[in-house]
């Protein structure tokens, strides 16, 4: 695995690639790599000939008082998942690499942005759709891996791609979790031995709201209450937001069915937890491959 720390090494790098005729897979991340980013990588690993992986703490997509500098960080572990996983190129950026000056264009992808995380973390998404469309500039990318784990950001990316026509395939990956439901993500490191035991109500929330909808419950501020309740059982967790919305639109539903996705954001201490399932029950579970 080669690592780059410049925008003009990795395009080297892959306009060399490319002239051989190979297709390139793109997995950008923020680091402190987990089971949930490499399944992201097996994935761009067995559909493209070379995977470019990115670790960049993007720090337009935090707001004031959030945890951008306390944000995990592990190049050693994440150089080592990374080679395991089987990336070509890791791209770590510095932010002067990333951002010279200052940035005078923001993407700001409208409707999809809004509700939930937008709601929650204003700037959260402009920051998020503007380093994206960056990366897949410096990239090209022909495919890039995503992690439905992030869902509002998944139809965030895939609205931006689809209004600026650009030229890429987004691929979402189903969620990786813990044994316990608890849905990989970095920032679990956070959590107190019991905050973390207490965590996995939010996937139990999720799940009982959707085997609500799959019992033939149409109102989803029934679902939405039920889940609130169930996250109220646990009292080091303080309720951000539980919603039934359109999975593709994430528009808020009054009548849910199949077509309706569960999102949720919970606190537990300095962590704030976010997590999403679908209604068929196969979308909601995924554990790590085994490895020898
Ligand atoms: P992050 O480093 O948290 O910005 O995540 C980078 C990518 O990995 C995003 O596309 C996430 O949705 C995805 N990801 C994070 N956690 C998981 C998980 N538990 N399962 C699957 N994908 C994930």
């Amino acid at each position: 695995m080669q690592t780059t720390t410049t925008v003009e090494g990795l395009r080297g790098v892959l306009d060399a690639a490319r002239v051989r005729g190979e297709s390139v897979g793109f997995v950008p991340t923020m680091g402190y790599l987990h089971a949930g980013h490499e399944s992201l990588m097996d994935r761009a690993r067995s559909d493209c000939g070379v995977v470019v992986a990115s670790i960049f703490v993007n720090p337009l997509q935090f707001g004031v008082g959030e945890d951008l500098d306390a944000y995990p960080r592990d190049l050693d572990g994440d150089s080592a998942l990374a080679t395991r996983a089987g990336v070509d190129v890791l791209f770590v950026p510095s932010v002067e690499e990333m951002y010279p000056g200052s940035v005078a264009t923001t993407v700001s992808v409208a409707g999809v942005s809004a509700p939930m995380e937008g709601a929650s973390r204003p700037t959260h998404f402009d920051g998020v759709a503007t380093v994206v469309a960056k990366l897949f500039n410096i990239v090209g990318p022909c495919r890039a891996y995503f992690g439905e784990k992030d869902f509002q950001q998944l139809a965030v990316i895939r609205r931006m791609v689809a209004d600026l026509s650009v030229p890429v395939t987004v691929v979402g990956c189903p969620t990786l979790r813990e044994d316990d439901g608890l849905a990989r993500s970095s920032r679990n490191v956070y959590l107190s031995p019991e905050e973390r035991a207490a965590a996995p109500v939010l996937h139990r929330a999720l799940c009982l709201g959707a085997s609500l909808i799959r019992a033939g419950e149409t109102d989803a501020d029934t679902v939405r209450a039920a889940m609130a309740a169930e996250i109220a059982t646990q009292a080091l967790g303080t309720l951000d937001y539980v919603e039934v919305a359109d999975a593709t639109t994430l528009e808020r539903q009054r009548e849910c069915g199949p077509d309706s996705r569960l999102l949720g954001a919970v606190r537990f201490g300095r962590a704030r937890l976010i997590d999403n399932v679908g209604v068929e029950p196969l979308d909601n579970v995924v554990r790590p491959p085994e490895r020898d």
